[in-house]
């Protein structure tokens, strides 16, 4: 499956029907999985619409190099990486500027979620692997990193959910993929707290008048709150499993004693 392809001639047509069959405020199918990696303290998955990205937590943990450390609260560390066949055209792993600005973005993102001040002098690392992308992969990649801190059973006021809304065609839509994304008209990140009804990510690539913004944001807290629900289900989902792990070994422990 290609991440890219030829541009179709219209993005949208003129019953607003967009060009992979979404309607306007349709996000792309999302499938989320809590708790993926053996190897990590916390660590999601999603996939949602071509993308494909995996989210990994250490810590609270000892911070090195010390002098990172700060007095009052936890270090919040992120790393956002694209894998280099992540994308069409083999991507260098070296991490480039995009990366970094990204990885300080989500950071910004996350950290009002995260109650750091209980652990002072303390790390908390997070790394996001992008295995696939298609675009809004910064708001997927927010989106699952919160997961994997919940996961990482880190004191959290509120899960955090994003997604872009924005402009293409003259017509506001939801969720633009890689070929919308890059096509005239406009972009609008969104993350959000959704229980405290904080937005913690508001960015903007192109232009929008006054009214439209206001109708974007608004498309795009309704899409994050969409993307909430299916966190909160895919949380569930882990604890069910590992109740009945636990369930099923007790009758086992039952049955070997009779
Ligand atoms: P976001 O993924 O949050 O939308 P951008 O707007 O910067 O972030 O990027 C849009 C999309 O462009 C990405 O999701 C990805 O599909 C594509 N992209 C980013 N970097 C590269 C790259 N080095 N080569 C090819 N495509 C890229």
């Amino acid at each position: 499956m290609k991440t890219s392809q030829k541009k179709p001639e219209k993005l949208i047509d003129e019953k607003d029907i967009r060009y992979d069959g979404r309607k306007l405020n349709e996000m792309r199918p999302v499938k989320i999985e809590v708790g993926v990696l053996a190897n990590a303290d916390g660590s999601a998955y999603i996939e949602q619409g071509k993308n494909r990205i995996l989210a990994a937590v250490y810590g609270p943990r000892e911070i090195h190099p010390k002098h990172q450390a700060l007095p009052d609260r936890a270090a919040l560390r992120c790393r956002y990486h694209m894998a280099p066949f992540s994308v069409q055209e083999r991507k260098s792993p070296a991490p480039s500027r995009r990366e970094h600005e990204l990885s300080k973005v989500i950071r910004e993102a996350l950290e009002p979620s995260i109650f750091t001040e209980y652990y002072p002098r303390t790390a908390i690392d997070l790394f996001i692997e992008v295995l696939q992308a298609d675009g809004g992969t910064r708001c997927a990649g927010i989106t699952v990193a919160s997961l994997a801190l919940a996961d990482a059973g880190i004191p959290m006021r509120d899960l955090v959910c994003a997604c872009a809304a924005g402009k293409v065609e003259d017509r506001l839509i939801l969720d633009l993929d890689d070929l919308e994304d890059k096509s005239e008209g406009a972009d609008v990140p969104i993350a959000y707290m959704p229980n405290m009804d904080v937005v913690t990510l508001l960015q903007m690539d192109g232009m929008l008048t006054n009214e439209e913004f206001e109708q974007v944001l608004n498309m795009g807290i309704e899409g994050c709150r969409q993307i909430s629900q299916l966190q909160r289900d895919a949380l569930k989902a882990k604890y069910t499993a590992a109740k009945e792990a636990e369930a099923e070994k007790e009758d086992e422990a039952e049955e070997a004693k009779k």
